[in-house]
């Protein structure tokens, strides 16, 4: 078993619906633990199970009828019930000395609720709709890459962000298959990628659009009174309409960033099965200051996060070769190295006068993409996850 966790795509009378059966689950959670507590406390002992299905009973027979409590028929049976699920969990938990004695739960611990299909598992379908039983149909940010048999909804919020994740059978994902075997993927600032298959992907033009469009705007409002709270100086609306709009153009430019990665990595993982792609040189790359601004920008970071967690789905393996492995400097051809390249040399010219690749030159990226894809296994390292949208159970 493991989870899939993907982001939901919420409007304002979703996330409403969604922390109502938060505080719905709470405060199931929290009556079935007063009530257990006092049971105990007046001298009732034996099975916690037992105790927690008649407090449930207590609960539908008696407390959900009461006329302060009408809101909760307006909420999804699915979730008080999870929620005395939960509660019995926590007692046996605490039974087997796993974790410590059920406590009551506060807004302080943030939102979240399960969703439990009793009536069993159901198929979620893939594509960019979830259907969470009793709760309805809602859009998710990233797509299902396949449809999965699932029983159990969990719903949570981080900051702002909600997301859905699912226990899912692995045996009952569909294998993936992949048109093509293997690939080598070189990262590059004025082409995003070059695959050894021979494609190339652009960056997206959108983003340096709008990062000097934001850059002219500080520049304009560079002497607004941005407020400061030690000196007791109060920003002023205008700036604080500028920061706003500001706030604003940064998350759409993330926002776009974000959709050509995710589309650009499962366009990759769906085609191939073997992916290989460079180290990424921090260090080095960080030293040039031009450099490493265009190279955050344009996320290879994520991008390499994102081709990793999505091996998960796709069934790819991801590689990563050392980064002291020479790929742009070597010849894909004859494999002699060449020490004289420029970063400014778009092309690959080999050294050596006998090979090919001396009179016909080739697409320095290509070249590259092709050493990459041929790394002998010394310099190849299958690729862990850091950051993991899939959590192991
Ligand atoms: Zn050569």
């Amino acid at each position: 078993m493991y989870a899939i966790k993907i982001e939901l795509k919420l409007n304002n009378k979703e996330r409403i619906l969604m922390r109502k059966h938060s505080g719905y689950a709470r405060f199931v959670y929290n009556y079935g633990l007063a009530l257990t507590q006092e049971l105990y406390f007046v001298g009732v002992r034996g099975s916690i199970t037992k105790q927690i299905n008649e407090i449930k009973k207590v609960f539908t027979g008696y407390t959900k009828k009461q006329p302060e409590n009408q809101w909760m028929n307006q909420l999804s049976s699915k979730v008080y019930q999870r929620a005395f699920m939960d509660l019995g969990q926590a007692y046996q938990r605490w039974a087997k000395g796993l974790s410590g004695k059920p406590a009551f739960k506060s807004k302080k611990d943030g939102d979240s609720f399960t969703v439990y299909d009793s009536n069993g598992k159901v198929l979620a379908l893939s594509g960019k709709k979830i259907r969470i039983p009793t709760l309805g149909i809602f859009r998710l940010k990233e797509e299902l890459p396949c449809s999965y048999v699932t029983q159990t909804f969990t719903i949570s919020r981080q900051a702002e962000k909600w997301y859905v994740s699912c226990a899912v059978d692995a045996e009952k994902i569909p294998p993936t298959y992949h048109p093509q075997e293997a690939v080598g993927i070189d990262l590059g600032v004025k082409c995003f990628c070059t695959l050894s298959d021979g494609s190339q992907i652009e960056a997206p033009k959108f983003y340096k659009q709008a990062k000097t469009k934001l850059a002219k705007a500080q520049w304009q409002n560079r002497n607004k009174q941005s407020g400061n709270r030690r000196q007791g100086v109060k920003q002023s609306n205008r700036a604080k309409k500028f920061y706003d709009s500001i706030a604003k153009k940064h998350a759409r430019s993330s926002n776009q960033r974000k959709d050509f990665l995710h589309k650009t990595t499962t366009d990759i993982s769906r085609k191939f099965y073997r992916i290989r792609i460079e180290d990424l040189n921090v260090s080095g790359m960080l030293a040039n200051r031009k450099l490493s601004s265009a190279i955050s920008d344009l996320g290879f970071y994520e991008f390499r996060r994102q081709l990793i967690y999505k091996s998960e789905f796709f069934r790819t393996k991801v590689e990563v070769i050392d980064r002291w492995y020479p790929s742009s400097k070597l010849c894909s051809l004859c494999g002699s190295k060449h020490d004289n390249l420029k970063l400014s040399d778009r092309v690959y010219q080999c050294q050596n006068k006998s090979c090919l690749a001396h009179t016909i030159t080739m697409d320095r990226d290509l070249n590259a993409a092709y050493n990459l894809l041929n790394a002998p296994p010394d310099f190849v390292r299958l690729a862990q996850s850091e950051v993991t949208l899939v959590d192991k159970k």
